[in-house]
């Protein structure tokens, strides 16, 4: 923590002299602990004599956030009481949790929940180009649109089919595809806007609805794919994050028992609690339609179902790619077919030919070594996962008889390059570049393969991602913790008050912070006034560009989640 001196605190220390001992001492770990330092008293003017408890004023705080983001915050939060004491982060645009080089993209924000959702297949699909259909859209009504164009009867959820851009007399497609891009929010497309030629093309020959977005908050992975599938918000669905607080109280990854596992083994109803269009159509049809996907991870398996662990479900074909390029399967629950790793050609020559393309056989990529540079942060994970589809979808005869069959291609590399080296990137720009290739060719197998009129293309994106260049102060996780550590935490173990963190959430140790007498609403009084002076390490100079932004709240608001409901009448979501 960092004593940046904010006008408010020096205020307080003109006050009284004991005050200042107390800023003073703040400073100091040992003592950190001991009487309220001036630093977390708002500032006496304004709100100290209307609110005389402390805890009141980060509750007002909540209840300014944008009805908006309360909503989708409200739709990603898991209601049940074990989440209730955990705390609800929401930093203040574009300030997000990571560092100056990794940022995050979660959050209610539009820049992060606007994503394409295009729709091409002439015959099923109006070619509108662009429609707003006058009503919110989000990643939720994909199930129910796919229910209507196969006359399917889907539970009705928390999506609505987008009834208005299907063509009414059309029989069904045989195969419907759908291929979300990592990372590939409008604000990534409208970053590079010439290297998606592909993409504008099915634009131009089908539909984006205009205005649509992933629909709940945290934007992340694991959720909003969820909500792809299944027509529910994480609320329903229970597809929560990348850590999510199982029904027991435990901190469980989507689909693994710990929340460090992206590959195999999976448990597919780990925090997912409806099915999915895939496994009710499946099941319908006597298992007869092909369900597939293909993922880097698992993060995306709530895109598919839960395959052979559905009660009379079969075992789907779910690959998963693997850092060094092989595809992996969990088979208790599903399939892969051997096909898969054993073409004629490997991720290796899809290496080689981006070492190419600059014109010099160097064994480098925008001066990375491609050897250590991992194929999953290049456009060579595009490439390969583009044929590893074609191998699949032949292999296993999708598209081919009179049931429509559902195939999901997860594209990861433009998530990875953002995390790597940001959206702003040329790495950035490279492998969007990729994915819109690889979905050119795609089209192409589909048109060759099925027929021009055989079947539907759905491009989408879970989330956009946070640009360096937006000034946002990257929360710095260590320094927080170890701030709420100094501030409430005076029983000598190795527990803290905080369990864990993430980009949108801190999740409670209930227990510890009842041994020290803290309670969620205080820490959120807490971390409600917080600023980027205070989550300055101690010892370092405030960066560049943040020097005179020492003294603003790095949050817009924190709260414990038991607190939403009170906050979604106050804010007038
Ligand atoms: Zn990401």
């Amino acid at each position: 923590m960092k004593r940046a001196v904010p006008i408010a605190t020096a205020l307080v220390l003109l006050a009284g002299a004991s005050v200042a001992v107390a800023v003073l001492r703040d400073a100091d770990p040992v003592a950190a602990g001991g009487g309220r330092a001036a630093q977390e008293d708002p500032p006496a003017s304004e709100e100290a004599e209307e609110e005389p408890l402390p805890a009141k004023a980060y509750l007002r705080k909540a209840c300014r956030l944008p009805e908006r983001w309360v909503s989708l915050i409200v739709r990603g939060w898991n209601p049940s009481p074990e989440r209730g004491p955990d705390l609800v982060i929401v930093p203040k645009p574009p300030n997000y949790v990571g560092s100056f080089i990794n940022t995050s993209h979660s959050g209610p924000y539009d820049f992060l929940q606007k994503v394409p959702l295009i729709f091409y297949g002439p015959g099923h699909i109006q070619e509108l180009s662009r429609f707003d259909p006058g009503r919110e859209v989000t990643l939720a009504d994909i199930a129910p649109t796919y229910a209507e164009m196969l006359g399917f009867d889907f539970p009705a959820r928390d999506g609505t089919s987008i009834s208005e851009i299907l063509e009414t007399s059309s029989a069904p497609p045989k195969l419907i595809v759908t291929v979300s891009i990592d990372g590939g929010g409008w604000n990534l497309l409208e970053r590079w806007p010439d290297e998606w030629p592909k993409i504008a093309q099915l634009i131009g020959e089908g539909v984006n609805i205009e205005g649509a977005v992933g629909g709940s908050s945290p934007s992340i992975t694991p959720a909003i794919h969820t909500n792809m599938s299944t027509g529910a918000w994480p609320a329903r669905h229970g597809v929560t994050a990348i850590a999510v607080r199982s029904r027991n109280g435990a901190i469980v990854g989507a689909f693994t028992k710990s929340t460090n596992d992206t590959g195999v083994p999976v448990n597919p109803t780990k925090t997912l609690k409806v099915t999915t269009i895939g496994d009710l159509w499946d099941k319908a049809n006597d298992n007869l339609p092909k369900v597939g996907l293909m993922a880097s991870g698992n993060y995306p398996l709530g895109m598919l179902g839960r395959g052979a662990q559905l009660h009379g479900g079969d075992k789907d074909v779910a690959a998963f790619l693997e850092e060094g390029g092989a595809w992996t399967t969990d088979p208790r629950f599903y399939s892969l077919p051997e096909e898969a790793n054993e073409q004629e050609f490997g991720p290796a020559s899809d290496l080689e030919d981006v070492d190419r393309a600059d014109g010099q056989a160097d064994g480098a990529w925008l001066g990375h070594d491609l050897a250590t540079t991992g194929l999953g942060n290049t456009p060579a994970a595009a490439a390969w996962e583009e044929r590893t589809a074609e191998t699949i979808l032949e292999a296993e005869d999708f598209g081919l008889d009179g049931t429509t069959d559902l195939f999901y291609l997860h594209f990861k590399s433009p998530d990875h390059v953002g995390h790597k080296w940001n959206m702003i990137s040329p790495e950035a720009r490279e492998v969007l570049a990729s994915v819109d290739t690889a979905i050119g060719r795609l089209r192409s197998w589909l048109d060759h393969n099925i027929g021009e009129d055989g079947y539907v293309l759905t491009i989408t994106a879970d989330h956009g991602q946070t640009p360096i260049e937006a000034g946002g102060w990257p929360v710095n996780r260590t320094e927080l913790l170890a701030d709420v550590q100094r501030r409430f935490d005076r029983v000598e173990d190795d527990l803290g008050i905080i369990q864990r963190t993430s980009a949108t959430s801190l999740f409670s140790n209930l227990r510890e912070m009842k041994a020290n007498g803290v309670t969620p609403e205080m820490v959120s009084s807490y971390l409600s006034r917080y600023t980027i002076g205070d989550n300055s390490p101690e010892g370092t100079e405030i960066p560049t560009g943040f020097e005179d932004r020492a003294a603003e709240p790095v949050f817009s608001a924190v709260f414990p989640g038991r607190k939403l409901p009170l906050i979604e009448q106050c804010s007038g979501a």
